[in-house]
């Protein structure tokens, strides 16, 4: 596994204070994204993706620590696996390469967590999409972090008996037709906040409800302790939620992929 980081070398003034960027702040970002072009993926954003490795990238980390007050705060880590580690892991984290955007704000979709008025509530209803959205998609991740499948899959699924998944509808925007599923699972996992050290995103001080900084936030990938595996189904999501939109991660068997595989979905 290599862990890269993906930030912007590019200063910016700081809304709070107005304070322009000074010129050594300027200079030495110049420098710094000279320094680390061989990792640009975005020149316009500055924007770099550097193995954490390197000398490249502490020197990226103190430069975000010595300019904080201008250097972006968007720090974010991907994880890249070989295939033979790939094809060794027991379980995986769902992701998908597409996606789409159901109807609604997540200010609609998500209650109020109490009385405090705070987003950072369950979600309320189901998802509403348009009737083209799924097209030939048998499964797909949306703008709200959770993921679709087609009414056929569903079928499969129960007839394969993958376990621990429920099924909530989705529906046509403009009647009640069912295009297709959302997949929730039945049973969350156990508490994972403590293993994976995430931070605190914003919380309640009334009723006590906690969302987590996202998951890329962190330079290790998902840490599940070997012990949890017995609580392992074929599809899995955690108990703790990320950010406003109280997203979780969903982790999946091989059962799972297989059975994705086999019906030919390549994302
Ligand atoms: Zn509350």
């Amino acid at each position: 596994m290599i862990t890269y980081l993906r930030y912007a070398i590019s200063p910016t003034k700081n809304p709070r204070t107005n304070k322009e960027i000074p010129e050594i702040v300027k200079r030495e970002a110049e420098k710094l994204f000279n320094q680390c072009r061989k990792y640009c993926i975005n020149e316009k954003l500055k924007l770099v993706l550097m193995p954490i490795d390197t000398k490249d990238y502490k020197d990226v980390m103190s430069y975000i620590n010595q300019y904080s007050e201008w250097a972006s705060g968007l720090i974010m880590y991907e994880h890249k696996f070989n295939k033979k580690e790939m094809e060794e892991a027991k379980f995986l984290l769902l992701k998908s390469t597409s996606l789409i955007c159901p109807e609604k704000g997540t200010s609609q979709m998500f209650s109020r967590c109490c009385d405090s008025n705070k987003l950072i509530g369950n979600q309320e209803g189901f998802f509403k999409i348009r009737k083209n959205d799924m097209e030939k998609k048998m499964i797909t991740g949306t703008s709200a972090y959770r993921y679709f499948i087609s009414k056929e899959i569903k079928e499969k699924l129960i007839s394969d008996n993958i376990s621990n998944i429920k099924f909530l509808p989705v529906y046509n925007m403009n009647n009640d037709e069912v295009l297709a599923y959302q997949i929730e699972a039945k049973k969350l996992m156990p508490l994972l906040a403590e293993y994976n050290k995430w931070r605190v995103y914003k919380g309640c001080l009334k009723c006590g409800k906690l969302v987590y900084n996202p998951i890329q936030d962190y330079a290790h990938p998902l840490i599940i302790p070997k012990e949890f595996k017995a609580y392992l189904s074929d599809f899995n999501a955690t108990f703790e939620v990320f950010t406003e939109i109280c997203s979780r991660y969903y982790i999946i068997s091989k059962k799972f992929i297989h059975y994705c595989l086999k019906q030919g979905q390549k994302n």
